[in-house]
């Protein structure tokens, strides 16, 4: 283990929190932006972030995956926080299916744009564009993994970014935040909000798929 890669991944990890926080206060996602990934600073992701560590150019996560055969430190985090995809992946209602994901809250959601914005720009640094979430959202084909209603709020806000820039994005998710029932995306009134990197707070599922 490299150990002049604990202070870099140190600061890889703390500016991309820092960002998302930025992010997330202007969104009005004051106690997700305080608490986001605060998963990354235990020892299963910490370790493999250093072991891993990528000169802060990519996740250490890709490389852990091409070693190993798979990222522990990523799955020690997906199930921790609520603003990933696979977070919300559950099991079918019938046995028999494949898993199917679950509509996202609302603030999981705005909590998750802010994040792949961040990571787009502690990534690429300079070379950051606001089309970097988008292509990346397409490149890995993340569609297959989101549920139907989370996937139209979730690409319209990448083209958003794409198309109209940060700024709007981020004054249009706000609104959102202040608007729930005024969007589109209607919430389950009997399903609370979530919150980032707490280990029991699944958030319960619909009757239906119990
Ligand atoms: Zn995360």
């Amino acid at each position: 283990m490299e150990l002049s890669n604990i202070p870099n991944h140190f600061a890889t990890i703390t500016k991309h929190k820092l960002t998302v926080m930025d992010l997330c206060f202007k969104v009005g996602l004051v106690k997700q932006g305080l608490l986001h990934d605060l998963s990354k600073y235990y020892p299963s992701e910490f370790l493999m972030g250093i072991r891993y560590y990528q000169g802060g150019k990519r996740s250490p996560n890709a490389a852990e995956r091409q070693d190993r055969g798979y990222s522990s430190a990523w799955l020690h985090h997906k199930g921790r926080n609520t603003h990933h995809l696979e977070y919300w992946m559950d099991n079918p209602p019938e046995p028999g299916g494949p898993m199917v994901p679950v509509k996202m809250p609302l603030n999981c959601v705005l909590e998750m744009v802010c994040d792949r914005i961040a990571a787009s720009k502690v990534y690429n640094g300079a070379e950051y564009t606001d089309d970097m979430a988008w292509k990346y959202y397409n490149r890995r084909q993340e569609w297959s993994i989101t549920h139907p209603e989370t996937r139209i709020l979730l690409e319209k806000l990448l083209v958003m970014l794409k198309d109209e820039g940060e700024f709007r994005t981020l004054a249009y998710m706000r609104w959102l935040m202040k608007h729930p029932r005024s969007s589109a995306y209607v919430q389950d009134p009997s399903r609370r909000k979530c919150s980032s990197s707490r280990r029991n707070d699944r958030t319960a599922p619909p009757a239906s798929r119990r």
